[in-house]
């Protein structure tokens, strides 16, 4: 599998740049004094801050902070919106909430139960705050919490230390309103599009809509749950009214709504006639993973990694429609 092999020789350049002391700005996670440095924050409305994810799968230079991460912070609390795929990317979040407000994080809200969203959850327990999310993502995040676990642990090695699942217990059905003093989020539960529990939270007092992987801008949307379920759901996003930006799960910090999802569209539209046309002509799904989608192939970052993957969960969608 290529991705297994790309990962691995990513591995092995970085084992070359840490002898030769090159890795040096990401491996200084450990500052002198034993606590984690902060991940960078960017503040895209008043109160309203983004750790924006670079483009990569979970390795060690990253500590598998891949995944954006938001604080939200009112007068009297704050809220944290994912929290990166290791404890360690959380601690890191967490320094990063520390260095910005003393307001108690009273909320860990996770968009979905992918691991680069949910297990820095580590980090924020025993400490008053409650766990947010959609009501199946439990339930999703349980059968699968093995497999995310040992993923961690092989990439990360060391540094995977501490990471272990804690499921959300606050659950969302439709919609819940949280208030943080001043300001409102509402979250809303999706139907099947991206995962089978999507939640999305929109900040009253600014008009910033997190989208969590809802909306992939730069960085391939990746398939998990309904492809036809994400276009008819993207629909109905796009027509809410009182947006002022968005943020992604993966991409820059503040995008335009509903601008930003253009591209995303396009490639789930793209991906569906493609499988679609070659389950029509008698395809095979190994050769739709090596077919569908591929006009798309130098439109986005990590496309090598996750489209084949995105065809054959099409192609289980579609084959007996
Ligand atoms: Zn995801």
């Amino acid at each position: 599998m290529p991705e297994r092999f790309s990962r691995r020789a990513l591995l092995a350049l970085m084992s070359v740049a840490w002898l030769g002391g090159r890795a040096s700005a990401r491996a200084g996670t450990t500052e002198q004094n034993g606590a984690v440095a902060p991940e960078p924050l960017e503040e895209i409305a008043p109160g309203t801050f983004v750790y924006r994810a670079p483009y990569e799968l979970i390795a060690a230079d990253n500590d598998g902070a891949i995944a954006n991460m938001s604080l939200v912070v009112g007068s009297e609390a704050a809220a944290v919106i994912d929290t990166g795929n290791s404890r360690l990317a959380g601690e890191r979040m967490r320094a990063a909430v520390r260095a910005v407000t003393d307001r108690p994080v009273r909320y860990i809200i996770n968009t979905h139960m992918h691991p680069d969203h949910v297990l820095g959850n580590a980090a924020f327990e025993g400490q008053g705050a409650v766990f947010v999310a959609h009501r199946k993502m439990p339930r999703a995040l349980s059968v699968r919490a093995e497999t995310y676990l040992a993923q961690v642990e092989r990439m990360l090695g060391p540094a995977a230390e501490g990471t272990r699942i804690v499921l959300p217990e606050t659950l969302v059905d439709t919609r819940m309103e949280l208030d943080l003093g001043g300001r409102r989020l509402v979250l809303d539960a999706h139907p099947t599009a991206h995962t089978d529990n999507d939640l999305t939270v929109f900040d009253s007092a600014t008009g910033t809509w997190f989208l969590g992987d809802l909306l992939f801008v730069g960085h391939i949307p990746t398939l998990d749950g309904s492809l036809k379920g994400w276009l008819k759901l993207l629909d109905a996003l796009v027509a809410r009214p009182g947006i002022a930006r968005a943020v992604p799960g993966h991409g820059p910090a503040s995008v335009e709504w509903p601008a930003a999802s253009a591209d995303e569209r396009r490639y789930l539209e793209i991906l569906r006639d493609d499988v679609r046309r070659l389950i029509a002509e008698g395809r095979s799904m190994g050769q739709a993973a090596d077919e569908a989608g591929r006009s798309e192939r130098d439109r986005w970052a990590l496309f090598d990694e996750f489209n084949a993957r995105n065809a054959i969960a099409a192609y289980h969608e579609f084959e007996w429609e």
